[in-house]
């Protein structure tokens, strides 16, 4: 997706804090940062919402998490806790049409969520 901001942070087009990649996903700082830890974990290739997961994508979402907890043990935020977050479309409040896990933590989160 040439348009797509996060597949320019996957080529390099565009710098991004990496913090974990692998042949699948990808883990970077967020630049509008919500907590004192909040970094996003993206497919390398590109998806645009949850609503394109396709059954073959499985592995793949499952990556998603499997990296999310490698980063919180990395920024030692795994046993204080944090909060995982991916939003859909419009009402779930998406701005990136790439699909993203927000990872957040050290501090502590709020229930219901704005
Ligand atoms: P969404 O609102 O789609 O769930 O989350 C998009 C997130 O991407 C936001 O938290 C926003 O701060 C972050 N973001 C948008 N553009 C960039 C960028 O160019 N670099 C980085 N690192 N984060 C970005
Ligand atoms: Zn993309």
């Amino acid at each position: 997706m040439s348009d797509c901001i996060f597949c320019k942070i996957v080529s390099g087009d565009i710098p991004g804090d990496i913090v974990y990649q692998d042949e699948a996903v990808l883990a970077f700082r967020d630049l509008s940062p919500q907590a004192p830890v909040h970094f996003l974990v993206i497919p390398k290739k590109h998806i645009s919402t949850i609503n394109d997961f396709k059954s073959e994508d499985a592995s793949l979402v499952g990556k998603l998490f499997l990296a999310a907890k490698i980063v919180a043990k990395q920024e030692n935020i795994d046993e204080s806790g944090y909060r995982c977050v991916m939003n859909c479309n419009d009402d779930g409040g998406q701005t990136v049409h790439h699909v993203h896990l927000h990872v957040m933590g050290k501090r502590q989160m709020t229930w219901p969520p704005g």
